[in-house]
Order: C-alpha cells, then structure tokens, then sequence
C-alpha cells in the first residue's frame, strides 16, 4: 500500500511552485500531507494550482528569488500562515538565453546567476533562520540539473550557475548539520515543461522525443512528477540521515556521459 502521509504535519515553501517541477512538487507535497506555500512570480499561474488543489493547506505568495526582500517576507508569510517551516523546495530557476560563449551577454549572465545562485542563496539563508530559530530540523532541497555535473547540457550561464549551485548546497550542508537541518540538490535531465520548450523553441512532445533519444535509460519518459517524487523523498522523514548530495534524476545521464553537447 503507497503511505499517502509521508509529510504530514510538515509545512513546505515551494519556489517555482506555479509551473513544472514546482508545481508537480506542490500537488504531490499537499498529497502527502504537507502544507504547502507556493512562492513564484506567475501570480495568475500559481493562483490557478491553489485553485484547482481545493484545498486550504495550500497557498500563493509573489516572491521574486533575486528579491532578497520578497524572499524574507515569503518566508515569514509561510511561518505566519502555517506557523512552521520544515521543508524548502528552493526550485525556482531560469534557462537563460542559449548563445555562444564568444557572444555571452553578461547582463543576461547576471541575471541568471541572480536568480539560480543568488536567489537561491537568499531563500536557504532565510528558511535557515526560520528553522533555526524554530528550533526545526528541516529539509531544504535545491533543484539544479544535470547540467550541474557535466559541460554542454545547458546554457554556458546555466552550466556555471547549476555547478555553483551544487557548491551552495555542500557548504550550507556544513553549516546546518549543526542545527540538524539536511541540504540536498535534485538534479533532473530534460523534463517537458515551459522552461524547456521555450528555451529549444519546441512542443512538449518533441522535448521528450529529444530526451529520450539521448537519454541513458530506455523505455521511460522523464516526467517533472518523477522529480517530485525524489524532491519528496528528500522533503520527508525516509531520507533523515541524507545531506549534502546532489541526487540525480537523470537515468544514469551523468554517470554515462562525461560531457555532452545539444547541437
Ligand atoms: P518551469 O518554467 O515550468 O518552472 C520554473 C518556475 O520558476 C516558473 O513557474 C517560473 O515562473 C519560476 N521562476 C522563474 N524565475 C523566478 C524568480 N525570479 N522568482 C520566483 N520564481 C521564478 O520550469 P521547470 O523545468 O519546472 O524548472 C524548475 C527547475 O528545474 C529550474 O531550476 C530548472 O533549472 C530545473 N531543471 C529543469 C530541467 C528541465 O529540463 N525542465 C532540467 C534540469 C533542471
């Protein structure tokens, strides 16, 4: 029998929870029990997932990441609304324009890094002062990529943004075992959702035609709910002693392939 109550009594602050992966995360956390606050900037979006939840353990806050402001007051509606926080999701993150290294724009490589390390950093920083201060010994999970591990599978500011990532991870991993708080990252490869089909110019359909011809496991479509279940699996009580690693979800991707190049 699936336990449906792996995050009961547990409160959730999902960034990036109006879409994709965040938004699967969501549905699946409240499934399980979980209350959830989705932060994200697509207020319509993330409004209409509360709406169609049905369901009062689940709410909608604006939170811009790069925003340190919004990401505190983000983290204090959560703890007002719910009156904890145990798990982050920190999830929210950008592709960024696909261009040559010899054409890099580097306002738009600030804003990525603005958004996919900075803000990240800023939301692990506030939620760690929430569950610290809370006495809590949460869960803060990091969604970074593949292209964490390996070169040419995202972006030039993507790949050194989702690396960085993974170094955030490990050093707020060694702080917050202190506090008995547990830092992990997901690292998923191609999933079909608007940050994918939008960077390739391409259908749903045709990103996981794409995926699966060059994925390493064969016979599975990846899913953004399969990444949730991981993101759960490291949310919840079953993983209590996993910190500091960047689980992949990626069929043995990275494992296989020491580099990769999309063109
Ligand atoms: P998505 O576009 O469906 O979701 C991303 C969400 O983040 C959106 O709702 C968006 O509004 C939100 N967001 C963007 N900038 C924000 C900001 N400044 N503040 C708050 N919210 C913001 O894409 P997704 O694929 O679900 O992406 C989720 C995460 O997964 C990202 O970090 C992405 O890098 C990572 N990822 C995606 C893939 C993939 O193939 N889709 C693969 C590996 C990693």
């Amino acid at each position: 029998m699936i336990n449906k109550t792996r995050l009961e009594g547990k409160v959730a602050l999902i960034t990036g929870g109006a879409s994709g992966i965040g938004e699967q995360a969501a549905r699946l956390f409240l499934e399980n029990g979980a209350h959830v606050v989705i932060a994200d900037v697509q207020d319509d979006l993330g409004q209409q997932v509360v709406a169609s939840c049905m369901d009062s353990k689940i709410c909608y806050s604006h939170c811009d990441v790069s925003n340190e402001k919004q990401v505190e007051e983000a983290v204090s509606f959560t703890v007002a609304k719910y009156g904890s926080l145990d798990v982050l999701f920190s999830n929210a993150g950008i592709m960024g324009p696909m261009t040559s290294l010899l054409d890099m724009d580097l306002d738009a490589f600030d804003n990525t890094m603005a958004i996919n390390v900075r803000g990240v950093a800023a939301t692990i920083k506030h939620a760690a002062r929430a569950m610290v201060a809370g006495k809590i010994r949460g869960s803060i999970i990091c969604t970074a990529s593949v292209a964490a591990s390996i070169g040419g599978a995202g972006p030039h500011a993507y790949t050194i943004s989702k690396h960085a990532m993974v170094g955030l991870m490990k050093t707020a991993c060694n702080e917050l075992g202190a506090h008995g708080i547990r830092v992990n990252c997901v690292s998923p490869f191609g999933v079909a959702t608007p940050l994918s089909c939008t960077a390739y110019n391409l259908e749903a359909s045709q990103v996981e035609e794409n995926c699966c011809a060059t994925g390493n496991l064969k016979g599975i479509v990846l899913k953004a709910r399969h990444v949730a279940e991981a993101a759960l699996f490291l949310a919840s009580d079953e993983s209590a002693y996993v910190s500091g690693q960047n689980l992949g979800v990626d069929g043995g991707f990275t494992v296989v392939s020491h580099s990769y190049s999309a063109n």
